[in-house]
């Protein structure tokens, strides 16, 4: 994904995650191996990137802010050499702090990617996520305080969740006032260890859907219908991206911020062009 229409690319700087989630396929492919590319190899790739005339990388990491001592070196080379290049990437709420933040809006971070889940502790343990909903709030501010754009990423729908347990997450979706929310039904995929879980207790499951995996809640796993959630997920977008309030402080920070307006004014001239 590319927030500006100029040149861009995405780049790995690390493989695998030493977390077990239980619905990330990361772990099915590379167990709890992780490997990281050292900083001067990375800068050494965006100065080529920059030369070519990229304007913006995404780095596509499992978690970009594994190790926090890693990432304030690659801020520190990239200001070093002065890289006019802007980027995102993707963290968890446990790996980050106002201060790592800033040092990222420094070397020119623009935007970050959590991975939030969900609103309810019994929800984020079942899926073995290790974060709580407090540090989720307190992530999604630092970042917002040192200048970063937000957007977080939640599930709903696993079959042990309740009907308020969804609610509690749309609701929580609503007031973290992030710049954008994405909100979707839990996927099982197969080798994850959810769908280890789930097969063994149904292995019918893992004959039927081998292939692609499964949406529990599209099967009747769930104690309310594929509609109801796909309703209220749909309500809670609708009211997230048209509230008055949301609107009015978006279009303010797209004034305010230099990296928006230029995304907004070649995103405008692409349009017209
Ligand atoms: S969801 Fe994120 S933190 Fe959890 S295992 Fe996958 S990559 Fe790691």
């Amino acid at each position: 994904m590319s927030f500006s229409s100029g040149r861009f690319t995405t780049v790995l700087t690390s493989r695998g995650c030493p977390h077990r989630c239980t619905f990330c396929s990361c772990t099915a492919f590379r167990g709890n191996l992780c490997k990281f590319r050292s900083p001067e190899n990375l800068v050494g790739e965006l100065e080529e990137l920059a030369g070519e005339g990229y304007e913006e990388v995404g780095f596509v990491d499992d978690s970009f802010t594994l190790v926090r001592k890693r990432v304030e070196r690659i801020c520190e080379l990239m200001r070093e050499r002065r890289l006019d290049i802007s980027w995102w990437c993707g963290t968890r709420v446990d790996a980050v702090s106002l201060e790592l933040f800033r040092e990222m809006k420094r070397a020119g971070c623009e935007a970050v990617f959590f991975g939030l889940e969900s609103g309810s502790q019994r929800i984020l343990d079942y899926y073995q996520k290790r974060i709580t909903p407090q540090q989720s709030v307190r992530a999604v501010e630092a970042a917002r305080k040192a200048g970063l754009n937000t957007t977080g990423t939640f599930i709903v729908g696993a079959p042990v969740e309740t009907r308020e347990e969804v609610l509690q997450t749309l609701r929580f979706a609503e007031r973290l006032r992030m710049d954008a929310v994405g909100i979707g039904p839990l996927w099982v995929y197969p080798g994850t260890q959810l769908w280890n879980d789930l097969v063994s207790r149904n292995p019918e499951l893992g004959e039927r859907y081998w292939e692609s995996g499964f949406v529990p809640v599209e099967l009747g796993m769930c104690p309310y219908s594929e509609e109801w959630l796909l309703e209220a997920i749909g309500r809670t977008l609708r009211k997230f991206y048209l509230n008055p309030l949301y609107l009015s402080w978006q279009l303010f920070k797209t004034l305010r911020d230099p990296y928006r307006r230029r995304v907004l004014s070649e995103r405008l001239s692409s349009l017209l062009s």
